[in-house]
């Protein structure tokens, strides 16, 4: 795959229109403009990459719109070398929106194709994720604590898994599912047993589900 100018032009426009609707934190617009997101999407849609929806990927999930990619992380507040655990790794454009800002990237993935296909991409484009073959309800308590949680797929409730592996001071950020649409909540660590939450308002998610397959 190549990134031409005509696509660096697109994804700046792209890179704009996210800014004006309110994304202010520059490192995660910086990160995603650095990003070719064509890479990341069935091949022959180029264009669409550069719009800012969702879009197919195969397995019937999706690759997040790029406002949302751009508003978790920036409720993530990413800090270069802080551990990351993210759960959906789907295409894995998430992923690398994270390790461009200069995170550990730790991302569990339940379908086995695209667990292998996002591996495989985010290798040959220069970043040494993490990747696992799982469910993300149990996190990945091997590597745990980490600094910062994220899940990219509607879940029904925040795991308790997920929480424990949270370190303390440290922020969740997660759709939870609020009938068809979620809410965006994040989540900061202030004690063992004790979080405080922020609801950012409705978003859409495929859903988090239970196993692998
Ligand atoms: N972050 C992704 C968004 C993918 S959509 C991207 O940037 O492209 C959400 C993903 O979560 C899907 O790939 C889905 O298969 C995955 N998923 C759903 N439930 C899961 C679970 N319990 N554990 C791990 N992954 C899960």
């Amino acid at each position: 795959m190549v990134d031409t100018l005509r696509h660096k032009g697109m994804r700046a426009r792209l890179i704009e229109k996210i800014r004006n609707k309110g994304i202010s934190d520059e490192r995660v617009l910086q990160a995603m403009l650095n990003i070719p997101r064509h890479f990341f999407m069935p091949k022959g849609f180029d264009e669409r990459a550069y719009q800012d929806n969702a879009f197919p990927i195969g397995a019937e999930q999706t690759i997040s719109q790029p406002f949302t990619v751009a508003f978790q992380t920036m409720l993530l507040d990413v800090q270069p070398k802080e551990k990351v655990l993210e759960i959906g790794t789907g295409s894995g454009y998430q992923s690398a929106v994270l390790l461009e800002m200069g995170a550990k990237v730790f991302t569990i993935e339940r379908h086995k194709v695209l667990y292998l296909s996002a591996q495989k991409r985010l290798t040959q484009l220069g970043y040494a994720p993490y990747c696992f073959f799982g469910d993300g309800f149990l996190g990945m308590p091997t590597y745990g604590p980490f600094d910062k949680i994220i899940i990219t797929a509607g879940a029904p409730h925040i795991p308790q898994a997920l929480k424990e592996q949270l370190k303390m001071g440290g922020t969740i950020v997660i759709p939870v599912n609020g009938g068809k649409a979620q809410k965006m909540i994040a989540g900061i660590k202030v004690s063992e047993t004790e979080f405080e939450y922020t609801d950012f308002g409705n978003f859409a998610f495929v859903p988090m589900l239970k196993g692998k397959v």
